[in-house]
């Protein structure tokens, strides 16, 4: 699609950010060109509109904001997977593990059901450990994940082979 010209060329790379070594992908340059912003979540709508798609659950922070412009277009719902002790109800929990380190995503309980269809949004796909908690707690709730959404994958960190299968799309490639 040649929309996804312009969001390449909108994000912003910053090395050694935020430790160095890393080629930082900056997608807050994006947000800042309204056409290219507005592409970015057409494209999204323009995939999942009419898919049966029940549930859109964005992960912290950019998920949050790429996941509800597409949950209110399509009439999914939208739920945040939050980083630990953020969300004020009863929750399930998943760690995953870090290049340094481990982390972890929680949802709350009764956000996702049995029966649900769930897309997953974040900005970006790096190792896959993110988008495999994701869909780890969407599938504890019994919801069945349809796929992942990202706007940039890191391809040389394969993350796609870690998502137990389940399909990945994204608009952009970085390497
Ligand atoms: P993964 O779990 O290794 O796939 O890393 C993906 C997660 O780390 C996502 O939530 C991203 O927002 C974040 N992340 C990793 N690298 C970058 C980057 O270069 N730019 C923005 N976010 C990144």
């Amino acid at each position: 699609d040649p929309r996804t010209k312009g969001i390449a060329s909108t994000i912003r790379v910053v090395p050694n950010f935020p430790k160095p070594g890393i080629m930082f992908q900056d997608i807050t340059t994006l947000l800042l060109n309204p056409p290219v912003f507005k592409d970015t979540i057409d494209l999204f709508i323009e995939r999942y509109t009419g898919k049966g798609i029940s549930v859109v659950a964005g992960v912290e922070a950019r998920g949050f904001i790429f996941g509800p412009p597409i949950a209110l277009a399509i009439g999914a719902k939208f739920i945040p997977l939050r980083k630990p002790n953020k969300l004020p109800g009863e929750v399930i929990s998943e760690e995953y593990v870090l290049e340094y380190g481990a982390d972890c995503l929680e949802m709350h309980v009764g956000a996702a059901q049995p029966g649900d269809h769930a897309l997953v949004v974040d900005d970006l796909v790096a190792t896959g450990g993110t988008l495999c908690a994701a869909i780890a707690l969407l599938e504890r709730a019994g919801a069945q994940v349809v796929e992942c959404a990202c706007v940039i994958e890191l391809p040389e960190l394969k993350g796609r082979e870690r998502l137990k299968g389940k399909p990945l799309y994204i608009l952009v490639e970085s390497h």
